[in-house]
């Protein structure tokens, strides 16, 4: 269980409005077996942040990454069940609103998806539940994956549930 009053600290969410509210974070989503093992990873930076302005796990999470930000946006980096984003996006405020919405405390996978991620970063739409690599039994191909409660799962990039 992530400790609320801690996440809310190391990340410097305050609960007021989201627009208050918004600024750098980093938050490693872990898989709800409690393998300790990371379903996904998400972090946000601010026009004028860098990976210097977040907690230590958060820095720690990124280092090495090579950041190219455009001028005057929003930086979104991903680590998925099965791809990322590598060194990140750009993105502009409306996104990093949806982010920030998508992966404020506590979790929803109702909410996850309105941050647009191909995996929803790992959690489960039918049981809720954020699982790692290992647990989303991957399909061979890395397209799809079932979660342990046998719910089936796209894990492809490219799939929408509109299409
Ligand atoms: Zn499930
Ligand atoms: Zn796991």
């Amino acid at each position: 269980m992530v400790d609320l009053e801690n996440f809310l600290r190391q990340n410097r969410i305050v609960l007021m409005s989201i627009y208050d509210s918004l600024r750098s974070f980093s938050v490693s989503i872990r898989c709800s077996t409690g393998d300790g093992e990371i379903a996904s990873q998400v972090a946000l930076l601010s026009p004028d942040e860098t990976f210097a302005d977040l907690h230590r796990d958060g820095q720690a999470a990124w280092e090495g990454v090579e950041l190219r930000r455009r001028p005057g946006m929003w930086h979104f980096l991903y680590r998925g069940i099965v791809a990322g984003n590598a060194s990140g996006d750009p993105v502009d405020l409306a996104r990093a609103v949806r982010i920030t919405k998508a992966f404020t405390l506590p979790y929803s996978s109702l909410r996850i998806r309105q941050a647009d991620l191909y995996d929803d970063a790992g959690f489960c739409g039918s049981c809720g539940n954020a699982y790692c690599f290992d647990h989303w039994n991957v399909s061979r191909s890395g397209a799809s994956g079932s979660c342990p409660q046998g719910h089936w799962k796209s894990l492809d990039p490219n799939w929408s549930p509109d299409d």
